[in-house]
Formats: structure tokens, sequence, C-alpha cells
């Protein structure tokens, strides 16, 4: 299996050539050549997301040098819980949530961050190389990349924020590893950061002398790891109701929303995508005028999804309407809802008083939308082109095949969460490790020769 770039002007590579590469040449995002056709029956039997990791992924690893390494990767990457729970209340209330925030750093970007830092300690054995992982953050993919590279040898990993764009505790997260780990402060906001990285990326004697290497979720090795957890859960789903799941999905840079489109695209039981933002409306914009425009990023609770240029809308064109056709985001059963910072407080509120949940600022917009949608109240949703197409409605989200995805633990907010709740939020002892640990701060002005500098 070839992985070429969303813009078809680079050469062909197999997965770990590509993920080494991160950005494509053309400046295009890697995409795999063409699908596999798998259904539920294909996984008949097997229910660990190691197992159902191999059976979905083995078909991208054909022929490259990692294929054997497979199994072990996946077994070292997925050693926590991805559980699907349900909330309290009877079958019209209760609410199913998948967890994806029990790793090391309480957020689901340990999957994808995990599973790509065993593929490159894997590929730099063979080659005696060494690599610098550049990696930009609005929050969490930073502290998930830092501790999935922690100490792992030959790689050292440098790590951009956007000064005072992130919780105290999040910030922790990235300054406190020390050794190989070093965590900078930009005097801007993520989609500077975000520039940074990739005009490094692009400056062909800074990539090659320092081995750069991407590990933002342009980077092909967290995209395809994160497709395990949507082919666990619908498959769970629909084992139990011989029905496909719908995912609700708090989405920023669109890196887990792809992975679920291209779950459902393999053939896993997946029906509608829900699309759930915050106050930044590029997503629901787009789906609403079917013409995408990137917007200044606005500053919300739910900072790690704080992107008004999300990266992987590229990806999305290219499964969608590689031609440039028309693409309207309902026949692809996909739907957009932007949540207020006041609608995320209240379901933050209500979660604990109805569900006894306490969700996280990105949950919270997932729980809103997911409410949303299976209401008439269509304000927040992107029908306004829908109706004139002739679809007047949104098709009611079905509870019991209605998974919202959690990504992150409420703990690493707590600033936000505990004056709405009322009361403190038991912190994990992961997370606690991490926070207790001295953290010195380094702020950087927002320009390539800066960072060319600290590198
Ligand atoms: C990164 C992140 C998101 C957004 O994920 P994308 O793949 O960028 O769309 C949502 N929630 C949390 C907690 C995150 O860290």
């Amino acid at each position: 299996m070839k992985f070429r770039s969303t813009r078809n002007n680079s050469p062909t590579l197999s997965f770990s050539d590509a993920m080494l590469m991160g950005l494509a040449p053309d400046g295009g995002l890697y995409v795999p050549e063409s699908f596999p056709t798998l259904t539920a029956n294909d996984f008949a039997g097997l229910t660990t997301a190691s197992e159902i990791g191999h059976r979905l992924l083995a078909p991208f690893f054909v022929g490259d040098q990692l294929e054997s390494a497979l199994p072990s990767i996946l077994k070292s990457a997925l050693n926590f819980e991805m559980p699907l729970i349900r909330t309290k209340g009877g079958p019209e209330t209760a609410l199913q949530v998948l967890e994806l925030f029990h790793g090391p750093t309480c957020a689901f970007k340990d999957i994808g961050a995990r599973f790509l830092a065993a593929c490159v300690e894997e590929k730099l054995k063979s080659s005696q190389r060494q690599a610098t992982i550049l990696v930009a953050t609005s929050g969490d993919t930073g502290g998930a990349v830092a501790g999935a590279f922690f100490k792992k040898n030959n790689i050292k990993v440098v790590i951009l924020y956007p000064n005072g764009g992130i919780s105290a505790r999040q910030e922790k997260q990235l300054t406190c590893w020390g050794e190989n780990i070093r965590a900078f402060a930009v005097d801007g906001n993520f989609d500077d950061c975000q520039r940074m990285v990739k005009e490094a990326f692009t400056d062909v004697d800074l990539k090659s002398q320092q081995n750069l290497m991407s590990a933002n979720s342009i980077s092909i090795g967290r995209l395809l790891p994160q497709m395990i957890y949507y082919a666990q859960a619908s498959l769970s789903v629909f084992r139990k109701t011989q029905k496909s799941a719908h995912f609700v999905i708090p989405s920023g840079n669109l890196g887990n929303s792809v992975a679920a489109m291209w779950a459902r695209k393999i053939g896993l039981p997946i029906d509608e995508i829900v699309l759930a933002t915050n106050a930044n409306t590029a997503i629901k914009d787009f789906f609403a005028s079917q013409v995408f425009r990137s917007k200044k990023t606005v500053a919300t609770l739910a900072n790690a999804m704080d992107v008004g240029n999300p990266s992987n809308v590229e990806r999305l064109q290219d499964l969608f309407y590689p031609n440039n056709e028309q693409f309207n985001p309902r026949d692809h059963h996909l739907a957009a809802v932007t949540v207020s910072d006041q609608q995320i407080r209240e379901t933050i509120k209500q979660g604990i008083s109805k569900y006894n949940q306490i969700w996280c600022p990105h949950t919270a917009t997932a729980v809103f939308a997911a409410a949303t949608v299976g209401t008439s109240t269509q304000e927040n949703l992107a029908t306004d082109s829908i109706s004139g197409s002739g679809v007047s409605e949104i098709p009611r989200l079905q509870k019991e095949q209605t998974v919202i995805v959690a990504t992150a633990h409420p703990a690493k907010f707590e600033a936000i969460v505990e004056p709405l709740i009322g009361k403190p939020v038991a912190v994990p002892p992961e997370l606690q490790k991490l926070i207790t640990k001295n953290s010195p701060r380094f702020v950087i002005s927002p320009t390539l020769e800066k960072l060319i500098e600290v590198i």
C-alpha cells in the first residue's frame, strides 16, 4: 500500500516513509492511495483495540518496513482503556460516551501520539539516524507527543504553543519533561505556531539537517491509529443493535473526524458523523456554503479546538470531492454544529445534574451538538443550503446508536469546570504526576528565524 499527497504532485511513499516525511514535498497531506474494504464480519470474534487495530491497519502496512512490527507497535501504543460507557438515565435519556482520555496525558491525542512514537522508534532503529520532532499545539497535542516520545533514543522533541493560549495545567504538561523534550511559548496564536512548523518543513536545509519530523495531526502516523477506536466502538454498537453508529466529535483541526470518515469509508458500521466545533465557525460555514474559507481564530473555553484554518480540510476535500465537484455534506451524512462558550458552560452544569458526568469543555461541545442535531432546534446547524436543496430535515440521531466522543479528562480544565459544577474534579494519578514536576517557561517571537535559533 502506498500513500500519495492530496496535491498529487509528489512521489507516493510507503506508510512509514510518508510518516517520516510529515508534509508532502508539494505541500499536500499524505492519504492512502486506496482504502481496503472491511465489513463488520471481517472483525468477527475480535474485541480488543489491538486485535481490531491489527485487522484494520494491516492492509496499510503491506510491504512496509514496519509490517512485521505492527502487532507489537499496537500493543505498546494502546496500553490503556477506551471504554464506551452509558450515563445514568433510561433508554430515552442515557447517553453513550466513548472515553478516550484514559492515557498518560488524559486526552485522545495519546492514542495517535503513542502509535506514532512506537513507529518512529522502530523505524530509526534500522536506519541509525537521529530525528527532531517539531510540533505545534493548541493544548493537548504537545503533552501527548512529549509523553509519547519522552526518553526515546535518538529523538528530540520541540514543542510550540501559543503564549497565554492554554491552561496552566496544559502548560505544565508541555514544560515538565526535560531531557529530550523542549517547549516554547510563542508570542502569537495557534495558527502562528502551525505556520512556523509549516515554514520549517519547507526550509529544505533545516529539514534535512535536523531530520525534521511532524507529529501534528497532519502526520499520517497519528491519523491512521485514530480509526481504531471508531472501529471498536461502532462494532460494539453494531453487535448490540445491528445498526450503524453515529459519532458526534469535538473537532478543531479535523484529525479526529477525518479518522472517523476513513473508518466509515473502509466499511465499518458508521452512519452520521457530526462535527461539533466551538465558536470557530470555519467548518460550519464551509458545510453551509459548500465553499471553504479560513477564518481568524477566536479564543474559546474549548481551546484545543481553537482553529480558524483546519489543515485536515484538505484531506476532507480529497475524500469527498477530489475533482472540485459540488460538495453537499448531507449526501455524505455529515453535519457541523457550532457551540458557544455559554452553551458549553450550560452543558457542563447540566452534565452533573442530569447525567452525573463531569465533562471537559471540548466534550461538552459534542454533548450539546448531539442534543441539537436530534431536535428541531436548527439555528446552530449547517442546514441553510440543505433546505435549499430539498432536504428539509436533519435525520434524528437515534439515541441507542449515537456515540459522543469524549476527548479530554475534565481535570485538565479544572479552572473552567470546577466553578460551574461547584466542586473539585478528582485528578487522575497520571496527571498528578506531571503537574507536580518543576517546569521552566521559554517565550519566543512567532518567526521561523527565531525557531531556527532555538532549535
Ligand atoms: C485536539 C483536540 C480536539 C480536536 O481534535 P482535532 O483532531 O484537532 O479535530 C478536541 N478535543 C481535545 C481535548 C483535543 O485535545
